[in-house]
């Protein structure tokens, strides 16, 4: 017979896999397909390609249109560092919180999705539950774009995406994007006192850095026009890190620095990245005519998309309906949506637990919210089987 388990339970076995997004999750992906295959449910296992983590996609039900998908990620964040009071790979209840690495971000989701399919499949769905779990959602979001690439080849299409973050399952439909990007300069080594028949790659950079220091200041001035949902409404342009330089007396050879863009929908990363790629051209060029040598390069470490507001949006519209939650909602941490809806699904984030405790020391996801989510996939289960 196969295994059965309640939302805890899965829970408690998800966490007991250490799948720090560093390290491999394929233990956790074999537990899953075993379990699942076991149901008779199958599964497409995607591997990355150093072959030590896989991405599974499986169908739950009839292979028709219109199904749900339910999008969760097998990673979770380091611990390394962090001032945890109990073993992060063991699943404890106390004062009506279970304490584990991932509970809330986001193995409760996965657990609640998982351990609902074989009241699923007893229930006799007409349409699918289709559930997704990837690996790098904590570390760039590489994960995700091939599975989701597979599942529109190998999986008819649903009507409905629920990425299950962290959000008390409130109805989230927007989210900003994440464009990570570094930037950098090569100059010409003279020494400071013929500066101008050099290049300082420090020089350089900072004119960028200002540049987009500016355009932060611009976007503050001048809110979006529907983004009102957001904290701040417009996209914001960061430097975090900046390094360049040998010597206080010899223009730089080289700098580099970190550029952190949160583009608020409707923008999006890949016009901001245009915009960014553009200066560089420029300021290249205008170096050039001191020095051919000098260089101005762009590289994107990651590339995730903002999740749009639809108009009339049929993942939100589902969770409007299975949570009763009426209003409108966005958030500024970004999520996988906006890779499902770049491609033409319908969705929208809503997960038990509350971001708060994500990727915290003693990380945490009430009792209460497990049960919420346990009804709410009830809820699913029965609208899908109608
Ligand atoms: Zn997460």
């Amino acid at each position: 017979m196969a295994d059965r388990y309640t939302p805890r339970e899965m829970l408690e076995k998800l966490v007991s896999f250490d799948t720090t997004c560093t390290r491999s999750n394929l233990a956790l992906i074999d537990f899953v397909r075993d379990y699942l295959e076991g149901h008779g449910v199958a599964c497409w296992v995607t591997p990355n390609a150093a072959g030590d983590k896989a991405s599974l996609f499986a169908n739950v039900g009839p292979m028709v249109e219109g199904g749900v998908v339910l999008s969760g990620h097998t990673d979770v964040v380091p611990v390394e560092g962090q001032d945890w009071t109990r073993d992060p790979w063991t699943l404890v209840e106390e004062n009506g919180r279970l304490y584990g690495r991932g509970a809330c971000d986001m193995k409760g989701f996965d657990a609640l999705a998982l351990a609902i399919v074989p009241e699923a499949l007893e229930a006799g769905l007409k349409r699918p539950i289709q559930i997704a779990l990837s690996y790098d959602e904590e570390d760039g979001m590489y994960g995700a774009p091939p599975m989701i690439e597979r599942m529109q080849a190998e999986l008819p299409m649903a009507s409905a995406v629920i990425v299950g973050e962290p959000s008390r399952l409130a109805v989230v439909g927007a989210h900003k994007g994440i464009l990570e990007l570094i930037v950098r300069t090569k100059g010409f080594e003279t020494h400071s006192s013929i500066r101008h028949k050099g290049v300082s790659a420090v020089h350089l950079a900072a004119r960028f850095v200002t540049w987009l220091d500016d355009r932060q200041d611009e976007n503050l001035g001048r809110p979006l026009p529907g983004a009102e949902l957001f904290d701040p409404p417009c996209t914001s342009v960061h430097v975090g890190e900046f390094q360049g330089g040998e010597a206080h007396n010899i223009t730089a050879g080289r700098a580099w620095f970190s550029v952190d863009v949160r583009a608020c929908p409707p923008e999006t990363s890949a016009e901001w990245l245009e915009r960014i790629q553009a200066k560089a051209a420029e300021l290249e060029a205008a170096a050039q005519k001191i020095r051919p040598e000098a260089r101005v390069e762009v590289e994107v470490k990651a590339d995730v998309p903002p999740c749009a507001p639809e108009k009339n949006g049929a993942a939100e519209a589902l969770l409007r309906r299975l949570t009763g939650d009426n209003a409108s909602n966005a958030v500024s941490y970004a999520t996988e949506a906006g890779l499902f809806q770049r491609v033409g699904y319908s969705t929208a984030v809503c997960g038990p637990g509350d971001i708060a405790q994500a990727h915290q020391p003693d990380e945490y996801i009430e009792v209460e919210q497990l049960e919420k989510g346990e009804a709410f996939m009830k809820r699913l289960v029965a609208h899908l089987s109608a």
